[in-house]
């Protein structure tokens, strides 16, 4: 039986060569290929800044340093996320909240932001940035987020680890609306670096902050010296920084992926318009289609119709894995994980995010997945979900 992942990268010859050029070439890190993989990263996005690090993680953390995010300072996120778009500002001391979903989306509710917004205005406890996420790839409703930050004061560091290649209002999504929005490059994700990470802004101070964040807060620049310096050696730590330097090798293979990121992204559209069409008449939610925005579809995730299902969605997860299907789940709501509850977060905080996390399965979706195992998926979870079985239909 041969088994189907949930995700798998695409590499070409292309890729392969452009990460062995710079291995036979004199700089694996600090040359030109990471500065070259920024700019075109910025123009395929029509951002003016992007600042290339070591992953998304990182990413964000940096970003909240960036944006001064320290103790005392509020973040709010979304529960239906990775781990990191809220550890992000713990690693700072900052204090996190959550704002609860959109069952439709799956996104942070802007109806529940407005609420929350308006009692924490009342108890002087603002938020001084909001992190969104575009799940699974379908960009937030970052317009009215927008008008609410302007509003109430706060920032907004886009978390678009999923959302590489989406668009939202006509454009990519990549700080239009945000102050700043993160990439990941993680081997499932869109494009990838192995590992690696960007950050994306219009604010050219902000990116400049970024480029030193990164790189142990040091300025070599003669002109950006506090002093004339005694000679050329002459370096200053200006700030705390890290080292999160993205390799040269990395950044090659980035600049590769990104040129093949349309006919990636043309892939992954087709599949999730053919998954669309073999699902339609099984018990389950798809993912949200909204005419004002499109997914770069990272995942196709499904929530089971539990009321319809007589079915847990652990035996329908077991039966997909026992099929060799790499079936996955996005995500255990954050404030439910251990680390959470013991920062006094409790089941039921969040509760429709965890309504979604009841029923929810990610189904594969890869570029080079084929029909065939796009019907076998389909087939196999009918059956797992007791529903009759699709019908082969053309999309
Ligand atoms: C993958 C992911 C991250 C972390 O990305 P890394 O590059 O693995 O550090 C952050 N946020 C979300 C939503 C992710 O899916």
């Amino acid at each position: 039986m041969t088994t189907i992942p949930y995700s798998r990268q695409t590499i070409t010859e292309d890729d392969i060569a452009a990460v062995t050029e710079v291995l036979r070439s004199d700089f694996l890190t600090q040359g030109a290929e990471v500065p070259r993989f920024e700019a075109a990263f910025a123009e395929r996005h029509g951002v003016a800044h992007a600042v290339a690090v070591t992953n998304a993680t990182e990413a964000l953390h940096l970003a909240c340093l960036a944006f001064g995010i320290g103790p005392g300072s509020r973040v709010w996120t979304t529960p239906n996320s990775f781990l990191a778009s809220a550890n992000c500002a713990l690693y700072c001391g900052a204090e996190v909240d959550f704002v609860d979903i959109d069952p439709l989306t799956r996104n942070l509710s802007v109806d529940a932001l407005r609420a929350k917004l308006h009692q924490a205005e009342l108890d002087g406890s603002l938020p001084q940035l909001l992190i969104p996420v575009d799940f699974a790839g379908l960009p937030c409703d970052l317009r009215e987020m927008r008008r609410l930050a302007d509003r109430y004061g706060f920032r907004i560091l886009e978390d678009a680890s999923h959302a590489t290649g989406a668009s939202y209002l006509g454009q990519p999504v990549a700080a239009a609306w945000s102050d700043a929005t993160v990439f990941s490059f993680h081997a499932v994700k869109v494009i990838t670096t192995a590992e690696g990470g960007m950050v994306t802004t219009q604010d050219a101070a902000l990116a400049e902050r970024l480029r030193l964040l990164r790189s142990h807060g040091v300025v070599r620049d003669p002109s950006a010296l506090s002093a004339p310096p005694e000679g050329p050696w002459v370096y200053e730590q200006q700030l705390l920084g890290r080292n999160a330097r993205m390799t040269e090798l990395q950044a090659a293979l980035g600049r590769s992926q990104l040129g093949r990121l349309a006919t990636m992204q043309a892939a992954r559209v087709a599949l999730a318009d053919r998954y669309d069409h073999l699902l339609a008449d099984l018990p389950l939610f798809l993912p949200a289609r909204l005419p004002d925005r499109s997914s770069a579809w990272h995942l196709y995730a499904v929530e089971i119709d539990l009321a319809q299902v007589g079915r847990t969605r652990a035996q329908v997860f077991s039966a997909m894995r026992e099929a060799g299907i790499g079936v996955n789940v996005h995500y255990i709501p954050i404030h439910t994980q251990p680390y959470y509850q013991g920062l006094g977060f409790r089941v039921g905080d969040f509760p429709a995010a965890e309504r979604y996390y009841a029923g929810a399965i990610s189904l594969p979706l890869f570029p080079a997945m084929s029909e065939a195992q796009q019907h076998h998926v389909a087939t196999t979870l009918a059956a797992a979900l007791g529903a009759a079985a699709p019908a082969r239909r053309v999309a």
